[in-house]
């Protein structure tokens, strides 16, 4: 059975992207074949479509951390063909094919059942990022954040694990201050419920100094490097910070000040290995209390349009969700 793929090819020249047929055959083993009806964009697709190191080991190869549809074959009992479902993070899309082809086959513990109140679209809407930052927050709860905690402050407020984490925090009834690269993108970022915008350079400002005013009751921070440690300098006493993401470096230099004199949490946020029970948890939160209209963020991608969505987001220029419809 043949299905169409997003195929990345190493020589020595670069990485090559290109759109292929597949067989069913070719795809590794697994308990349950899926159908996939949508996938979405997120930053590790693009640095596996890239060659990046660190995401994706073997090439060719075909990216996707996310896809929704419909189950075509189980040899697992508690999954039936017909069935609905998600799967995000675990290896889909790293070394195993993921949701930028049109099937995927993948061990039945990395599936979750679509919860009522989302369905294989609005899934995708949300996808990796979406997830990411409702973990994110819920983190930031179980550590104590309350409406009374203070302003909460996003980090690359206009990407995909930004802009959800500004609408979910400004639904759940938080004040919002955002951070962006990006002048234009204010009233985008205020229409998702975000009461301030702060300019990447303003987050950045007093990186030579031990402790910042206390403003922030918490922090969702995508960006991590020095726009990190700059927001954990400015949390209030006894706040947190969920650290997610990477796309302003890796390594930041830090004190123990804010640890030792204001109280301050930092806490580590990974959706992917995080067990299925877990995301189960979440999604259903997602499906339900943290339910979203997330229409305004979404850009509809094909599979053609993949390769110029990706140059996007490695710019960093991409503003809320790329979701991949076949
Ligand atoms: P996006 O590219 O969609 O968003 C990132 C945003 O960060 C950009 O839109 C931009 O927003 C801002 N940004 C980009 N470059 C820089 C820079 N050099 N300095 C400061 N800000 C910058 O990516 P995602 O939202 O999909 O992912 C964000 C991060 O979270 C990535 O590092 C990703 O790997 C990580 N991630 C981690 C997960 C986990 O399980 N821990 C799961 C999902 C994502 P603006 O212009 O508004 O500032």
């Amino acid at each position: 059975m043949k299905f169409n793929a997003f195929w990345i090819e190493k020589s020595d020249s670069g990485f090559t992207q290109s759109v292929i047929e597949r067989d069913v055959e070719d795809l590794p083993e697994g308990e349950v074949l899926i159908d996939v009806a949508y996938s979405s964009l997120n930053y590790k697709d693009a640095l596996s479509a890239t060659g990046s190191p660190g995401v994706t080991r073997n090439y060719p190869h075909t990216p996707g951390i996310d896809a929704s549809g419909i189950i075509a074959e189980s040899s697992d009992s508690k999954l039936s063909v017909g069935d609905e479902v998600i799967v995000i993070g675990f290896d889909l899309g790293m070394n195993t094919p993921g949701g930028f082809g049109e099937k995927i086959r993948v061990p039945s513990d990395w599936v979750v059942k679509m919860p009522k109140g989302l369905d294989l679209h609005s899934s995708m809407v949300i996808g990796t990022a979406g997830f990411t930052a409702a973990e994110c927050i819920q983190k930031l709860e179980s550590a104590g954040l309350s409406k009374e905690s203070g302003p909460v402050l996003v980090t690359g407020a206009t990407g995909g694990v930004g802009s959800v984490a500004v609408k979910l925090l400004a639904q759940l009834g938080h004040e919002v201050h955002a951070v962006t690269g990006k002048a234009d993108k204010a009233d985008f970022l205020k229409s998702l419920g975000a009461t301030e915008v702060v300019s990447r350079e303003a987050a950045l400002e007093g990186l030579d100094k031990p402790l910042l005013k206390e403003s922030w009751g918490a922090v969702v921070d995508t960006v991590g490097g020095d726009m990190l440690f700059n927001a954990v300098k400015g949390l209030r006493y006894g706040g947190s910070l969920a650290a997610c993401g990477l796309v302003g470096g890796a390594n930041f230099s830090a004190s123990v000040l804010p640890f030792i004199l204001r109280h301050v949490n930092l806490l580590g946020v990974d959706s992917v290995q995080l067990p299925v029970s877990e995301k189960e948890v979440i999604w259903s939160r997602l499906a339900s209390d943290w339910k979203m209209d997330l229409s305004s963020l979404e850009e509809a991608l094909t599979i053609d349009k993949l390769p110029e969505a990706i140059n996007r987001i490695m710019k960093g220029e991409m503003v809320g969700r790329g979701v991949l419809h076949y």
